[in-house]
């Protein structure tokens, strides 16, 4: 939560203040950056990524091993101003910071493996030796959301710092704390100093940054802000990383585990006040067990305990006019014939949103197609899986999802269109640092964590060089006669005539 105060005499600097979203209190003030500012961060940080991408890649796993030893160090001091910046409790945040660091840990530790060049077949030109290498693309601004402050821009940092490139970070307005002491940290325990800059502010500073001469852009929030960091980013051609939103479905069929399908959903709708990309916004219930999953999970949801207390399971919701938005997908659902089990749109209380548990919900409800980033279950009947697969794809997100059941339980993960899905759990593949990240559709595109993480902040090169000379120099303009009717008879001979179907498993290409 935030509230900005312009310099009266029109030179001192614009700040802005962030807020405890539980209790309104005031926890710091921080500048709001503007032009000059992010440029100075950018030149800071480009100075940086020189002698940090040319450093060797176990030189830098050392320093992110330090860098990860000091935010360990300081985990419960990180944890607690995520729990009072965020509104999250402690135990949830506490848990953000162990993900963030396992991302930090496994980034540092794979990329010599990843990133090193490796030599490939170089086909018809084997008078070459042909190999793939990847470097630094230099500078890479990091624009991050409140809802994961730490773990989330974690996934882009980590794996560009292994990658060798700097960062400027710009947190959410609603976090800025949170990226401050990241970047405190970063500073006192990594040897070459702005290799991780972070700069604070509102939309503003984001979309100055997002025009700032930085060599890639690693976006996580809502569609809407991606669409427009992307048309400001493609003035300079600037490439982009898209993590966006998601309405994400869970699918259960007849011959799930009821009771742990029902936890689950509950968990995955729920955890962070439902406020992660990933969060279970929709599920799909075939009918046979249909009634024993509604009552299970009511009977779950029930036992969510929610407010500010050190026992609350689920906390405030950290971005006041997200409370407006909640309610209107509940009134909207309600007012076309959904049924409200459990809390519901006139139990929530200031910034605090009850467990809620819907049913009979249809497809053109909002709840059932927008983000609605609340404490939310919509449990729709379907009459087969097939019906669930076809209503979970009808949406333009394609983030995460999960899938209950046994027998056809991976051919219907598969049918999923998503980036990721969890098979008899929720969310679970975001606790795998190995495995990619990222959506499709509107849920963005490119991919953090995994070796796919590490090369979306690398550039790839490709080089040739010549082993020996040919007789005859293909790659010239001194070719002899006759050789029109020598590239015509080796066309036919190895691909028409299937010279190469019967030396398949011999060449080497
Ligand atoms: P948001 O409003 O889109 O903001 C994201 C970031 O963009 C913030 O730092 C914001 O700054 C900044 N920003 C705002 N306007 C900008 C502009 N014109 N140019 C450049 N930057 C700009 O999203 P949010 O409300 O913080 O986060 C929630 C959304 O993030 C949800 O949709 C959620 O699903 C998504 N999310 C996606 C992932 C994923 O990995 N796919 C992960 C977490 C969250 P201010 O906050 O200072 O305005």
């Amino acid at each position: 939560m935030v509230t900005t105060t312009r310099g009266t005499n029109g030179k001192s600097p614009e700040v802005m203040e962030s807020l405890n979203p539980a209790t309104g209190e005031i926890l710091g003030t921080v500048p709001v950056a503007g032009g000059d500012d992010v440029a100075s961060a950018v030149a800071r940080a480009r100075e940086a990524s020189r002698t940090w991408g040319a450093m060797s890649v176990g030189d830098r796993r050392d320093q992110l091993v330090a860098f990860r030893r000091a935010l360990a160090g300081r985990a419960e001091e990180m944890a607690e101003l995520i729990h009072r910046e965020n509104g999250k409790p402690r135990l949830d945040a506490l848990l953000e910071v162990m993900s963030a660091l396992a991302h930090l840990h496994h980034a540092a530790l794979r990329a010599d493996k990843v990133l090193r060049p490796h030599k490939v077949s170089s086909g018809l030109m084997a008078n070459f030796r042909s190999t793939i290498s990847y470097h630094p693309f230099g500078v890479i601004a990091v624009i991050g959301p409140w809802n994961y402050p730490l773990f989330t821009p974690m996934g882009s940092i980590a794996y560009a710092l292994a990658a060798g490139n700097a960062i400027v970070f710009k947190p959410s307005e609603l976090t800025p704390l949170v990226g401050q002491l990241l970047g405190e940290i970063a500073r006192a325990s990594i040897a070459i100093p702005d290799v991780l800059v972070v700069v604070t502010g509102d939309g503003r500073t984001g979309a100055v940054l997002a025009r700032a001469e930085v060599d890639k852009i690693a976006f996580t929030g809502s569609t809407a802000t991606g669409k427009k960091v992307m048309a400001a980013a493609a003035e300079r051609l600037t490439p982009v990383l898209m993590e966006l939103g998601g309405k994400d479905p869970l699918i259960v069929a007849e011959d799930a585990d009821v009771d742990k399908a029902a936890e689950a959903a509950v968990w995955g709708a729920m955890t962070n006040a439902g406020q992660a990309c990933i969060s279970v916004e929709r599920c799909y219930v075939v009918e046979p067990i249909y009634d024993r999953f509604v009552e299970k999970a009511v009977g779950e949801a029930r036992q969510v305990r929610w407010g500010a207390d050190d026992e609350a399971s689920i906390g405030a919701i950290t971005m006041p006019r997200q409370v407006d938005i909640i309610r209107e997908h509940l009134e909207d659902a309600v007012a076309r014939g959904a049924k409200v089990l459990l809390g519901g749109a006139d139990q929530i209380r200031g910034n605090f949103v009850p467990p809620t548990v819907l049913t009979g919900v249809t497809p053109e409800m909002r709840i059932m197609k927008e983000e609605t980033f609340g404490p939310i279950l919509p449990i729709a009947k379907v009459a087969s899986a097939e019906q669930a697969v076809e209503q979970a794809n009808a949406t333009r997100y394609g983030l995460g999802s999960a899938v209950f059941g046994k027998a056809r339980a991976r051919e219907l993960a598969d049918k999923i269109r998503a980036g990721m899905t969890s098979i008899n759990s929720a969310l679970a593949y975001a606790g795998v640092p190995a495995l990619p990240f990222g959506g499709v559709g509107d849920s963005g595109f490119g991919r953090i964590h995994g070796d796919e993480g590490l090369r979306e902040f690398s550039r790839v090169k490709a080089t040739t060089e010549e082993r020996f000379p040919l007789p005859v120099a293909l790659l010239s303009f001194k070719l002899p006669r006759g050789t029109y009717d020598r590239i015509k008879s080796t066309i036919h001979q190895l691909y028409g005539g299937g010279m190469v179907d019967k030396l398949r498993d011999k060449l080497p290409f």
